[in-house]
């Protein structure tokens, strides 16, 4: 019975498979599916092959050649290789390359709403942002937003929580970011300004040089992972947490609407699931490789590791909210990309309370699990 089952599934099989293959040779002929081929270029904002970023862009080009079985190759580019870093929404947009990989936030020159995409001071974490794209309403924003600049957007990778940054004196009162130059893009820098710093933004590759000559006295990069790589621990004595200006940032794939709009359906959905993928292998890879970062940190460059104390961070999450509400009153667009954020926000930090926050506490009581 069970053999005669497996030649009756074998047998359909192979028919159905014949048969498919009898319908394609007669609807595709061979000169079609030769046609049908696109090599296309992804330019990246990150140092070729970075950890986690640049080599989370290698992993997405990879993944949509071969799933679409080379009918749609990408070749990626670090930054540098056709443009500079920030040029790579440009290159998009003007059709130069077809796709880019990068930081929503590193667009706010361009279309301003772009910034509350990556990330918000005290807004949502990872896990949070991906369900606000998925069925919050996120992925219609953030279409709406890059549209503007003529392109396809996916969420593409996530660092997950971020770090609070480098400093090279202790971190107390609100009244010590006074007269501080820090490093801090994006949304986090207009809060850091407001609380009396001197904001600084410099691509990645600037950074130790600039804390080396006192240009700067204070940074904040990415996690222990990407933080290690550029050995920050080598001009700064502090290491604080958590990355409350960077609860978790997006990455963006970013492609020209033209080229998009060309793909036949088959392959946007590659497209859309290979992007699905990235951004959970991003999301993993930070967190698998940021505390064996973090320990060799701590322990092997004598880190000095810091919590902000609740009061400091008080003051931050209210200045926060005070800025965050003067920038967007400005632009509706940001305005109706962060009411969405709020919304969501709200809901996910009810959830959020009597879920993980409340699992986090119970798994740090005193007692004794499994010993390893
Ligand atoms: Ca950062």
């Amino acid at each position: 019975m069970t053999l005669h089952r497996r030649n009756f599934v074998t047998g359909a099989v192979a028919g159905g498979a014949a048969a498919t293959a009898a319908a394609a040779a007669s609807t595709f002929p061979k000169p079609a599916i030769a046609q049908d081929r696109r090599e296309w270029r992804m330019v990246t904002t990150w140092p070729k092959n970075f950890p986690g970023l640049g080599t989370g862009a290698n992993i997405l080009g990879d993944l949509i050649t071969r799933m679409s079985d080379g009918r749609l190759s990408v070749t990626v580019y670090g930054a540098g290789e056709i443009v500079p870093a920030f040029e790579a929404m440009d290159a998009v947009s003007n059709g130069t390359v077809e796709m880019g990989h990068g930081a929503p936030y590193y667009w706010k020159g361009k279309v301003d709403a772009s910034q509350y995409i990556a990330a918000t001071p005290f807004g949502m974490n990872a896990q949070e942002q991906n369900a606000w794209f998925q069925y919050g309403g996120g992925q219609e924003l953030a279409d709406r937003v890059y549209e503007q600049m003529g392109c396809k957007f996916f969420p593409s990778g996530n660092t997950g929580t971020q770090m609070g940054g480098w400093f090279n004196k202790e971190m107390n009162t609100i009244a010590d970011y006074q007269g501080l130059k820090m490093r801090i893009p994006g949304l986090g820098g207009e809060v850091v300004k407001a609380a009396g710093a001197t904001v600084v933004n410099l691509p990645g590759g600037e950074l130790l040089a600039a804390m080396q000559s006192g240009a700067i006295d204070a940074m904040e990069w990415v996690g222990p992972y990407n933080d290690l790589a550029f050995g920050i621990y080598q001009v700064a004595q502090y290491y604080y947490y958590p990355g409350w200006h960077e609860p978790a940032t997006v990455l963006d794939n970013f492609i020209n609407l033209d080229a998009w709009s060309e793909l036949p359906d088959d392959l946007k959905a590659i497209v859309e699931v290979a992007n699905t993928a990235v951004n959970q292998l991003v999301l993993g890879e930070f967190v698998a490789r940021n505390n064996a970062a973090l320990q060799s940190l701590i322990n092997e460059h004598n880190v000095d590791l810091r919590p902000f104390p609740d009061e400091l961070l008080t003051e931050l999450g209210r200045i926060s909210g005070e800025v965050l509400g003067d920038l967007t009153s400005a632009d509706p667009l940001s305005s109706e990309v962060m009411q969405s954020i709020v919304s969501f926000r709200s809901e996910a930090r009810a959830w959020g309370n009597v879920s993980e926050r409340a699992f986090a506490g119970a798994r740090d009581l005193p007692f004794d699990w499994v010993t390893p």
